[in-house]
C-alpha cells in the first residue's frame, strides 16, 4: 500500500486544501502535489503517496549520519524514499530528493519487515536518511514503533523544516536526530534552499527541550556560508540556545547538482570553523568528509584525554565505560551509550530487506 491518508492539513475557504506538515504550507487544488512531490491532494484530503516504498537500503556506521554520541561504532539500517521539502541547490543526494520516479522505488517494505531486517542484520538502530523523513512522517513513525518494539532505536536525519504540531507528533517516535543547519543567514536559506532559517532554529530549540538525542551538521560551502563572521554568529547562537554539549559537525562540500561551479571545501576551512566553535564554548565539534583524527575525536571535558579517537567513520580507540563515562577521570559524556563500542567500522553495505 503506497498511498495512505494523513491528518496534518485543513480546508481553506477558497476550496484549496493546505498541507500543514512543513512551513511551506502548500495549498493544493484537486490532483496537485506539494513541493515535496510525495504528498498529494486526492478528493478533499491530503495523502502520502510513498508509504512503504524505499529508494534502497544500506547498513552504515552510525557515525555516517553523523552521530558521534549515539551508540558509537554500531551499524544502522539506513533508507530513504523520494522527494524533499527543501530545494537546496547544492543537494548531495539529489538523485533521491529530486526523484519524480515514485513508481520505480524499490518494492514495498512494511514497518514490521524493516524491523525484522534491522534485527537480523544486527543493527542497533534504523535511520530515515538520504531524503527528509518530514515528508514521509507517517511511514517513518510506524517503522520507528515496530523497531522500538524489538529494542531497535529510530534515527531521523532531517533539515528540521517542520511545523510545531506535526513535529511534536513525529519526535515522540524518534530516539535520535541529526539536524542540518545549512547556514546562519536568512538570505542563504531563501536563495539557496528555498526555506527559512527561523523555522529550523525553532526546531533546534524544540529538540533541546525533549528527550531526543540530537546533533547538528553544517555543510560548509566555500564563499557561501563559511565566513568567520557568519560562523561566529552561528556558534554564539548555538552556545546560548542549545548549550555546550550538543555536538556540532562541520562537513566538507563537494560540487554537485546545481552548484558544480563551487570548489570543494578545504580541510583548512573545516579546522578554522571548528576553532571558532570551540572558542565559542562548544565542547564537541567535529569535522566530516575528510581524514582528520584530531577534528573527529572526542575529548573528555574533565581531563582533556582523547577518549574516542576516530578517523573518518572508524573508531581507533575507545576509553569510555558502557554507560558513557571517561575511563580516566569518570566524567560523564553527553549522549546515548549502552555497552561496549560497536565494531562495524566504516563499511557501507547495500542490503535487501527481504
Ligand atoms: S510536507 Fe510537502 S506538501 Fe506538505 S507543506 Fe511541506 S512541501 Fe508542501
Amino acid at each position: 500500500m503506497a498511498t495512505v491518508p494523513t491528518v496534518h492539513w485543513h480546508r481553506l475557504a477558497d476550496g484549496r486544501v493546505q498541507c500543514d506538515v512543513c512551513p511551506r504550507n502548500c495549498r493544493l487544488h484537486e490532483g496537485q502535489r506539494g513541493f515535496c512531490f510525495v504528498r498529494e491532494r486526492v478528493g478533499d484530503e491530503i495523502v502520502l503517496t510513498t508509504y512503504g516504498r524505499s529508494s534502497g537500503f544500506c547498513v552504515d556506521p552510525i557515525e555516517k549520519k553523523p552521530l558521534n554520541h549515539f551508540l558509537p561504532g554500531t551499524p544502522v539500517l539506513s533508507f530513504g524514499t523520494a522527494g524533499c521539502n527543501l530545494g537546496c541547490r547544492f543537494c548531495q543526494n539529489w538523485d533521491i530528493s529530486k526523484s519524480r520516479e515514485i513508481d520505480t522505488l524499490a518494492a514495498a517494505a512494511g514497518p514490521e519487515e524493516l524491523a525484522v531486517a534491522a534485527e537480523r542484520l544486527g543493527c542497533r538502530s534504523i535511520a530515515f536518511t538520504y531524503n527528509d523523513p518530514v515528508i514521509f512522517m507517517e511511514y517513518a513513525m510506524d517503522v520507528a514503533d515496530a523497531c522500538r518494539a524489538r529494542g531497535i532505536k529510530a534515527v531521523a536525519v532531517s533539515a528540521g523544516y517542520m511545523n510545531p504540531a506535526p513535529r511534536e507528533e513525529f519526535y515522540r517516535h524518534i530516539d535520535a536526530a541529526n539536524i542540518d543547519l545549512k547556514a546562519f543567514s536568512e538570505h542563504f536559506y531563501e536563495k539557496i534552499t528555498f526555506a527559512r532559517l527561523d523555522a529550523v532554529l525553532d526546531t533546534l530549540e524544540y529538540l533541546r527541550g525533549t528527550e531526543v538525542w540530537f546533533e547538528v551538521t553544517t555543510l560548509l560551502i566555500p564563499g557561501r556560508n563559511d565566513s568567520d563572521d557568519e560562523l561566529r554568529r552561528q556558534c554564539d547562537w548555538f552556545a546560548e540556545h542549545l548549550g555546550p554539549d550538543v555536538p556540532l559537525h562541520f562537513s566538507a562540500f563537494h560540487p554537485d547538482f546545481k552548484m558544480r561551479d563551487v570548489p570543494r571545501t578545504t580541510p583548512e576551512t573545516l579546522t578554522r570553523a571548528r576553532k571558532i566553535a570551540l572558542d565559542a564554548g562548544l565542547r564537541y565539534v567535529y569535522t566530516g568528509n575528510v581524514h582528520d583524527p584530531e577534528g573527529q575525536s572526542t575529548r573528555c571535558p574533565g581531563c582533556d584525554t582523547a577518549v574516542i579517537v576516530r578517523d573518518w567513520y572508524d573508531l581507533r580507540s575507545y576509553d569510555v565505560t558502557g554507560d558513557g563515562h571517561c575511563l580516566h577521570c569518570g566524567h560523564a559524556l553527553p549522549g546515548v551509550f549502552d555497552g561496549p563500542a560497536g565494531r562495524w567500522g566504516r563499511r557501507r553495505l547495500p542490503v535487501s530487506v527481504r
